[in-house]
């Protein structure tokens, strides 16, 4: 068993070592894969709408681009330091290379708590940024999207950003607003896609949804659209939370209602219905059969894994469970749909926004979903059958298939 005292980037190098073992890759690849291909770290002064002046740091980390572009979110979080990035970055190489999307991995961050910045302070800050980090990124180089605490706008301000050295490119980003060149299908897509693969899970293992008791941590882009289609194929959302508090009914809740409250400003404990107010950690640890982190990193770590009582974890964050949380989960029988797999319906509809915006042709949101269920059925299945015949967890096999893609590709190119 490992020790907590891990950063987020060796924890998530310690999944890639254990996976690495299932495939026998040499210790050369394994060096250039658990190293980072290119750091920016930059300056990020912002000029708030009192006068005063913050000084942010900006991070922008290129894990591996073997397979594509460098792909992946910007984050606005106080957390989002350098090895953060880095762990974030390669989990990007892992997850587009499973799911099989023409793009390495990538990751930013702004070392920063946005809430309660003003709009202008936002786009200011955004402007800054982008204008810092330009010359390494572009429509076949490096493609942000949003992720933690930014969204369509924060795109919208990269793109212009942009733009004003390089003329009008809207492949520049993806998750941008659907009138800038954004994809219909793209917003909910992560949300959505997490429940596709939950759906897929259930199909193989003989559990069924309709009834499934489901409770998600976090109610911002992906917990929400995730709740709101875990409740559209029959499930009963019980519990959902976000950083201010949690709320529970056995019953059920109506995300849908909740969603709608969340959206206009509101907090998930001021949402109307007949439910209990509860804390995070005991919605963590409360009974359901699916549970769904969907906010941070490291929610579950050595201190509560003991204590969920769900059947299947469903990562919808990006590394929520340390690897400690991990074994202990493992060894419980609980089954672990790894993030890489679970929330890659956000960069598969990355891809079909970056792929359209490339193409200048717009497709409808219904093929839009179509193809997002049948690639994340695919990897799904792939990810199982691995599973399966080699013994090992969804997490070792989705990071083996991914790990060998990458290194085939860094191989045929020479990297070595
Ligand atoms: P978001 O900013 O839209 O929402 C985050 C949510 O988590 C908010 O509801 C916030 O209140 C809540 N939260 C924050 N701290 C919390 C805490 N301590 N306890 C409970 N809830 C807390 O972010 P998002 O885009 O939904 O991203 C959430 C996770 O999903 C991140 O790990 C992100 O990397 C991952 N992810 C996002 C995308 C995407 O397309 N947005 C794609 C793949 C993975």
């Amino acid at each position: 068993m490992t020790t907590e005292r891990l950063s987020a980037f060796e924890a998530v190098n310690r999944y890639f070592a254990d996976a690495a073992r299932l495939i026998e890759l040499d210790d050369d690849m394994a060096r250039i894969l658990t190293t980072t291909y290119r750091e920016i770290s930059v300056q990020v002064p912002v000029r708030l709408d009192d006068g005063s002046l913050i000084v942010a740091q900006g991070y922008r980390v290129q894990h591996n681009g073997a397979r594509g572009p460098y792909k992946g979110g910007i984050r606005y979080h106080p957390d989002a330091g350098l090895e953060e990035v880095r762990a974030l970055a390669s989990l990007m190489t892992w997850k587009t290379a499973l799911v099989d999307v023409p793009f390495g991995g990538a990751k930013g961050g702004i070392a920063i708590d946005p809430s309660g910045m003003s709009q202008a302070e936002l786009q200011r800050m955004t402007r800054r940024f982008a204008h810092g980090i330009a010359h390494v990124i572009g429509p076949y180089r490096d493609i942000p999207a949003p992720d933690m605490n930014t969204n369509a706008q924060t795109m919208a301000w990269v793109m212009d950003a942009y733009g004003q050295g390089h003329g009008y490119t809207p492949a520049i980003v993806t998750g941008k607003p659907l009138g800038l060149g954004g994809a219909p299908g793209r917003e909910a897509a992560t949300g959505r896609g997490v429940i596709d693969v939950l759906a897929a899970h259930a199909e193989r293992t003989g559990m069924e949804l309709a009834g499934t008791t489901v409770a998600v941590q976090g109610f911002g882009n992906v917990g929400s659209f995730a709740a709101m289609h875990a409740a559209q194929r029959g499930c009963k959302v019980v519990a959902v939370s976000d950083q201010w508090g949690a709320i529970r009914n056995d019953a059920g809740l109506d995300v849908d209602a909740i969603a709608t409250t969340v959206k206009a400003g509101a907090k998930v404990v001021e949402a109307d219905g007949d439910h209990e107010v509860i804390t995070n950690d005991e919605l963590l640890a409360g009974p359901c059969d699916v549970l769904i982190p969907a906010a941070l990193d490291e929610q579950l770590h050595q201190g509560n894994a003991a204590d969920v009582q769900a059947r299947v974890v469903v990562e919808a964050a990006n590394y929520p469970t340390t690897p400690t949380a991990d074994d202990i989960l493992v060894d419980r029988g609980i089954v672990v749909v790894p993030d890489v797999l679970a929330n890659a319906g956000g960069v598969i509809g990355s891809y079909f926004e970056w792929a359209m915006n490339v193409q200048q042709f717009q497709w409808k949101e219904e093929r839009f979903n179509a193809e997002l269920a049948d690639k994340l059925r695919v990897a799904y299945a792939a990810t199982a059958a691995f599973a399966e015949s080699h013994s090992c967890t969804l997490r070792q096999a989705s990071f083996a298939i991914g790990i060998q893609r990458v290194a085939d590709a860094s191989r045929l190119r020479g990297y070595i």
